[in-house]
């Protein structure tokens, strides 16, 4: 789905993206890992329209998306979850998905927000939807909870959740295991598999948790200084000399 060729970002003179090369195939829920500064969120700035990159290409489906803006990229189906923003903070959590579908910026939300209160019928069909979201989540009794109220994990969960409110085909998923206690990591785990088996979704995931990425993920790219060192299932990844290396050289 996702075909990266000799990307490069460099700040200044450091090369915080320095020749990577990868692919994500359809369906697969791949990770991304390596030491601390291999370039894996700079990376992932860079294929969601974040950063625009000093070289190198990004296909989706065969299609170049180079440097495209994150929300034709969005209407595209390509996902990067986000933190909940500041001022989403003191709305609830049914609130926080039902606005998602009107783009990623907040300003275009807010003005999608405004225009939606006056059209009730799709309201409802967003409260609806919402609700199913919450539902699938296992997390529908934290509905009307103010999103400032709820856990770290439970955040992570509504994070996944506000990219099903849209029609995603590929979502970059952000270290989801920081500060999530271990009980939530395994519902975000098991979301993850039910939306990749049972709604198609293709999952790039940035994640340190060694037990969650070979519970989850195959393949599993290990990137170190700025490129990808090496490639494979979780079990020949950890027995690879060269990651080995990378992760005791830091
Ligand atoms: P990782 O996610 O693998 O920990 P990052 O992509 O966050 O790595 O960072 C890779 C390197 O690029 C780090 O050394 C970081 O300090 C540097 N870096 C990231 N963003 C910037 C920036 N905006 N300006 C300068 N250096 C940056």
């Amino acid at each position: 789905m996702i075909v990266v060729h000799d990307l490069h970002k460099h700040f200044g003179g450091f090369r915080a993206v320095n020749g990577a090369s990868l692919r994500i195939e359809t369906g697969s829920i791949t990770g991304l890992i390596g030491p601390n500064g291999a370039g894996k969120t700079t990376l992932f700035n860079v294929i969601a329209g974040r950063l625009p990159p000093t070289s190198g290409r990004v296909e989706m489906d065969g299609e170049d998306i180079t440097g495209l803006p994150p929300h034709e990229l969005f209407h595209k189906g390509l996902l990067r979850t986000f933190q909940i923003a500041h001022e989403f903070s003191s709305m609830t959590v049914r609130e926080n998905l039902m606005m998602v579908p009107g783009g990623q910026s907040g300003e275009t939300l807010w003005n999608a927000w405004f225009q939606r209160t006056r059209i009730r019928d799709e309201e409802r069909a967003l409260r609806q939807k919402a609700d199913e979201v919450l539902e699938f989540l296992t997390i529908s009794h934290l509905a009307d909870e103010k999103a400032a109220n709820i856990s770290g994990g439970q955040k992570k969960l509504l994070e996944l959740g506000r990219t099903m409110m849209v029609d995603a085909k590929i979502v970059f998923l952000d270290e989801v295991g920081a500060g999530v206690n271990r009980t939530l990591l395994n519902t975000i785990g098991d979301a993850i598999v039910r939306l990749n088996r049972e709604r198609g979704y293709t999952f790039c995931v940035i994640e340190h948790d060694m037990d969650f990425i070979g519970r989850l993920c195959d393949p599993v790219i290990v990137m170190a200084e700025g490129q990808v060192l090496a490639q494979g299932s979780a079990d020949q990844i950890m027995q690879n000399e060269a990651v080995i290396e990378a992760y005791l050289g830091t």
